[in-house]
Parts: structure tokens; sequence; C-alpha cells
């Protein structure tokens, strides 16, 4: 779900600033991501897939 938004969505989310509250499709549960959250999958996605460092 999040992992997959494109890395300049990501970015824009982090340059507003606040946290961003998402529904899974498929569970309909609802997360909240924190700046610093996106920041590490923005991180992440730079990376690389896991575990591939
Ligand atoms: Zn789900």
């Amino acid at each position: 779900m999040i992992e997959s938004l494109p890395e300049e969505e990501l970015r824009e989310m982090i340059d507003e600033g606040k946290e961003i509250e998402v529904v899974c499709h498929f569970c309909s549960k609802k997360y909240v991501f924190p700046v610093a959250e996106l920041e590490e999958m923005l991180r992440r996605k730079k990376e690389g897939p896991a575990g591939e460092s």
C-alpha cells in the first residue's frame, strides 16, 4: 500500500510536514504515518529492496 507510493509523492507529503492517514483497501484498517515514517520510507526506496544493502 503506502510503500508503493511514488517517490515524488512521498517527498511532497514530507514537504508538507504533516502526518498522513491511509486506509488499507484490503482490511479497511486505518494507518497513520508521521513525517519521520515517510522519510524512512523514502530512504528505503532510494536504497532499493530491503535486505539488499
Ligand atoms: Zn490491510
